[in-house]
């Protein structure tokens, strides 16, 4: 998309999470990609307008990559696309001959236009905490925005002012690959002055390797996820706690079995022996 115009774009309907904003086609049509970026669990798209268009997956949004090309497209995309397209909301027909087609089932994602300038206080932005792969992000950091607070530390991690983007099930595993228990106080990974220690230096290499190994397996397709090219990802495979409930812990040495908790409202996976 970076570099192309909006030649058409096709809505299905008229909302997704939310209504679509007024005059969608209208305020991309003839617009050109500046720069397509993420922050956070966001994609935003700079306009040649001035406009930034703003994009959200919610739980089960993809998108979908065609070339002119056929060849481009790998085999997969077309047995997947046959069977569901009937949750194909947006295609934007871009002026490179790249067709990108936004599929929802379950319609949590979303989109939304805003002048560039007033990004800055965008509701859905304002606030959002560092990048978890970004260099601002490191153990003094975290430290500091879990010091004194009362919530588990599952929650904090999932907390988007806390670290932006990261999602249940990556919290779940790099707790795992941690040996920290998910409801251990998130307080509890500072000194009494805020400083970091062992665990939220621990905690944050894990969160790191985690999402890394993550991207590499093209990330976790246990329903909906796909890359642009209509394949799964393959991360589901590596998972050691997630979704893995009365299974063995897979810690060398550790002997436990992996339980399922709720904590706020979200399953959590992890292992009571080697977790602590
Ligand atoms: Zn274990």
């Amino acid at each position: 998309m970076e570099g192309a115009c909006f030649e058409s774009v096709w809505l299905g309907r008229g909302d997704l999470r939310w209504p679509l904003p007024r005059n969608f086609a209208g305020r991309l049509e003839g617009k050109t990609v500046e720069r397509l970026v993420r922050r956070g669990k966001f994609l935003l798209a700079d306009l040649s307008s001035g406009d930034v268009l703003i994009m959200h997956l919610g739980m089960s949004g993809s998108f979908r990559v065609s070339l002119p090309d056929s060849k481009q497209t790998p085999g997969h995309f077309y047995r997947e696309r046959s069977t569901n397209t009937g949750h194909d909301h947006i295609v934007f027909g871009m002026s490179n001959g790249a067709e990108v087609t936004f599929n929802d089932p379950r319609r949590f994602g979303f989109m939304k236009i805003v002048p560039a300038a007033r990004l800055k206080t965008e509701r859905l932005l304002a606030g959002l905490g560092p990048e978890p792969l970004g260099v601002d992000f490191d153990a003094a950091v975290l430290a500091r925005a879990c010091w004194r607070r009362k919530t588990s530390l599952k929650a904090a991690l999932t907390n988007q002012r806390i670290v932006a983007g990261l999602g249940n099930i990556y919290a779940c595993e790099a707790l795992h690959r941690a040996r920290i228990s998910p409801r251990r106080r998130s307080g509890t990974i500072a000194s009494r002055t805020g400083a970091p220690n062992d665990r939220a230096r621990v905690l944050v290499e894990a969160i790191k390797a985690v999402l890394n190994d993550a991207i590499i397996q093209g990330g976790s397709s246990l329903r909906d996820h796909r890359l642009t090219t209509g394949e799964l990802g393959s991360f589901q495979h590596h998972f050691r706690a997630y979704d893995r409930e009365g299974q063995a812990c897979p810690t060398p040495g550790c002997g436990g079995v992996i339980e399922r908790i709720v904590q706020t409202g979200r399953s959590t996976f992890y292992c009571r022996s080697c977790q602590k």
